[in-house]
């Protein structure tokens, strides 16, 4: 029985015929139906259509075919992904019953090697959150401890596979929304710079921000799904044309001469001491291996959270103006007498929820003439001198090194001011203000109140630098164990 939690592993053992594809499509639809009920992951899942493509990954394999390097691989997606089979929500009544005609290009790039869509997670309500309870459809909880939420806003995907539920999962990452969970439910979230996977299909957010990536148990895992994905699109123009390097075959080369950055204020009475005394473990792990850390000053770091609170919202009021009830969405039901002006403002006033509504006000606020110039335009020119500053700054070091978010998981319901909550994406809204990559993998846990919760080292690198900087997280986790442990499996006895 390979191990649930390494793809290769278990694609390996699929091709090696020590398991077939439909046992480990059963054992997986299994682990969701016990466990499931208590973690609340899970939007939807298609088991028909997964067990159908099993056995056609088994019957390819008995005739000698190679399905592909994913083979039999299941995969949890992330609510605000469309496939053209079920439904497709981004946790949203707005889009409730939704079904697109289309699949996501990068889910499509999976399932041709040979992955096979189990469900959909929960996320925040069109990805607008850090917890995943702006989710109308549902309440995701983090598997180390079911008091805490999982992070956000690809919170159902994180916990999905923490527990173990699934191998991998896709994440999207607008502002941290794929490394936040991913640090909060000990596990490896890539985000990839910006271009490096289509975006076609990806329900949109903030469209000069948003990317797809993978969410897995260990590096090695994130570099394959990555290189799966990556690539230029004709359906995204700005998916770029650059060339998709073989990060998984790279991922043991020695690095020589490794730099890494770490900003001087690193370690501040802004985190949780038990972040700060994670990232110091982490930078000593790092010396111990060899790499040279260099001290690096990124001065307008400190206006990350306010730039792109104002260019997210901005761009999400613009790609929200579609969910009118006619052309896409939710529509309301009209009293006699009521016009069309009733009928788009009773649609978006009961389809979207109170999160999505305060960004749509905001963003057409600092779009309104009068306030563009003192706001959005203010917030692009500081978004040029930050991704300037980052440019710098990886002349002098390969990667940076940080938290990824201040604090570990915290309580359900806890953070009900947006303004804290918004603060939670201090460290991650950088990387998709300048479009390079970042990644968190699992630097250990903190233990409070009885509660041992994990915490993530956040590793960013260059614009289209994926290969290094998955190596880089890799020398991490070959030097540590934080990646092997796992929640206890929760289950429901439902006999
Ligand atoms: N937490 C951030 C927000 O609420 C990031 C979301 C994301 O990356 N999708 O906007």
């Amino acid at each position: 029985m390979p191990d649930h939690d390494s793809i290769l592993a278990i694609t390996n053992a699929i091709r090696d015929g020590e398991q077939s594809a439909v046992e480990v499509m059963s054992d997986c639809l299994g682990r969701i139906k016990s466990s499931d009920q208590t973690l609340g992951c899970f939007r939807e899942t298609y088991e028909e259509r997964a067990l159908g493509l099993a056995r056609m990954i088994d019957d390819r394999l008995a005739k000698g075919d190679d399905p592909g390097p994913l083979s039999g691989i299941p995969i949890a997606v992330k609510d605000n992904m469309v496939t053209d089979f079920g439904r497709s929500s981004a946790g949203s009544r707005m889009l409730e019953d939704y079904h697109s005609p289309f699949t996501a290009t990068a889910i499509e790039k999976l399932e041709l090697a040979g992955a096979i869509v189990v469900g959909k997670t929960h996320c925040d309500e069109f990805a607008m959150g850090s917890s995943t309870e702006n989710c109308s459809l549902g309440t995701t909880k983090n598997p180390w401890d079911t008091r805490c939420v999982p992070g956000g806003s690809s919170g159902g995907s994180a916990a999905a596979v923490a527990s173990q539920l699934v191998p991998a999962a896709l994440g999207s990452d607008t502002g941290g929304s794929i490394r936040q969970p991913a640090s909060f439910c000990g596990i490896v979230g890539l985000k990839p710079s910006y271009g490096r996977i289509s975006r076609s299909g990806l329900i949109a957010f903030g469209s000069s921000l948003d990317q797809i990536g993978p969410m897995t148990k260990r590096v090695e895992d994130a570099a394959l799904l990555l290189q799966t994905m990556a690539g230029k699109d004709r359906r995204d123009s700005t998916c770029a044309d650059v060339h998709v390097p073989n990060c998984l075959e790279k991922l043991d080369e020695p690095l020589k001469d490794l730099k890494l950055g770490v900003p001087k204020d690193v370690i501040n009475e802004h985190n949780d001491d038990l972040v700060n005394t994670i990232i110091q473990e982490a930078i000593d792990v790092y010396r111990d291996l060899g790499a040279e850390i260099v001290e690096i000053d990124l001065p307008l770091a400190k206006y990350a959270v306010a730039i792109y609170y104002v260019i997210s919202a901005a761009e999400a009021s613009g790609n929200l103006a579609r969910y009118d009830g006619i052309r896409y969405g939710h529509r309301a039901d009209l009293k006699p007498g009521e016009d069309l002006f009733d009928l788009y403002a009773k649609s978006r006033s009961e389809g979207f929820g109170d999160e999505v509504k305060r960004r749509i006000m905001l963003g057409t606020f600092v779009l309104s003439s009068g306030y563009y110039d003192a706001y959005y335009k203010r917030a692009l020119q500081a978004r040029r001198l930050i991704k300037q500053e980052f440019d710098q700054v990886f002349e002098t070091c390969h990667a940076i090194l940080g938290p990824t978010a201040p604090t570990p998981a915290f309580p359900m319901d806890e953070m009900q001011d947006p303004l804290s909550m918004y603060l939670c994406d201090v460290y991650t809204t950088l990387a998709n203000i300048g479009g390079h990559c970042g990644i968190s993998i699992p630097a250990g846990f903190a233990q409070r109140e009885g509660r041992r919760l994990p915490v993530g080292l956040q590793l960013q690198g260059k614009g289209f630098d994926e290969a290094r900087l998955l190596r880089i997280a890799r020398m991490f986790e070959m030097a540590t164990s934080h990646h092997d442990q796992s929640p206890e499996l929760i289950t429901t006895n439902k006999s």
